[in-house]
């Protein structure tokens, strides 16, 4: 059987590759701080980035699920899949 040759992608120069997953991608994300210096040495920091920032769930680019929510808040960007934040009454 033949298969096609894969196709390369940034994901192959993540700095994070190989990492300690729990490391890397921590059940609490306030112990970031690791995952983050990793993503500081990282050469594909700019694609993850933008990826990420359309992506609901994981740690991207040194990101948690909650901060890049309020990002997108920020920038006027809504994920389709993504529940409306919730209005708080004054
Ligand atoms: S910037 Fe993205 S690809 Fe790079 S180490 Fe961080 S999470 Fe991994």
């Amino acid at each position: 059987m033949i298969s096609e040759p894969r196709v390369a992608s940034w994901q192959d120069e993540a700095a994070c590759r190989g990492h300690d997953p729990a490391l890397v991608f921590p059940a609490n994300t306030d112990a970031l701080g690791p995952a983050r210096a990793i993503c500081a040495t990282c050469p594909v920091f700019d694609p993850c980035w933008q990826t990420g920032l359309h992506e609901q769930h994981g740690i991207w680019a040194g990101t948690s699920e909650r901060e890049r929510k309020q990002i997108r808040k920020t920038l006027g960007i809504h994920l389709t899949h993504e529940p409306e934040p919730q209005e708080t009454a004054s």
